[in-house]
């Protein structure tokens, strides 16, 4: 586990957005799904629970809402892939590329794996998460924290 003053430093490609972000875990989830591919140009998206964010450079940012629940994230300038969040809730991931210092990070799970593309393998060691799954997982944690 990371420890709990692991805080790190990120930014876009274009520097208008920088943040810093505890790190509450040191796995990270890799997603299939379509929105993320074509979210990401090819995916996966790589990405890591984060708590207290500092952002500097909010006014940059752009968000989209591909689906109900969720909300995406990216810099308005440069169009780096930023985080996913539930919308007006605590859940929230980041990309990880967007970190200076990965060390110490590794791949935990994959998840919707029944959208993963052909040429893409598995991660033999991370747990495998299914579409359904996932939408099972998200129903328990929407019932468990109601807005
Ligand atoms: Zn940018
Ligand atoms: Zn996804």
């Amino acid at each position: 586990m990371a420890k709990p003053e692991d805080r790190r430093h990120g930014r876009c490609l274009c520097g208008a957005v920088t943040f810093s972000a505890l790190l509450p875990e040191d796995q990270f989830q890799l997603c299939h799904c379509k929105q993320c591919q074509r979210w990401t140009g090819g995916g996966p998206l790589t990405a890591i629970r984060v708590k207290d964010v500092e952002v500097v450079g909010q006014d940059a940012i752009r968000t989209f809402h591909a689906s109900a629940h969720g909300e995406r994230a990216f810099c308005g300038t440069c169009g780096t892939t930023l985080f996913w969040r539930l919308q007006g809730r605590s859940m929230a991931f980041l990309s990880v590329g967007l970190l200076d210092d990965q060390s110490g990070l590794t791949v935990g799970e994959e998840i919707f794996v029944d959208h993963r593309p052909d040429w893409l393998p598995a991660w033999s060691d991370a747990k495998q998460h299914s579409e359904a799954e996932m939408q099972a997982q998200l129903q328990a944690f929407l019932e468990a924290n109601p807005k």
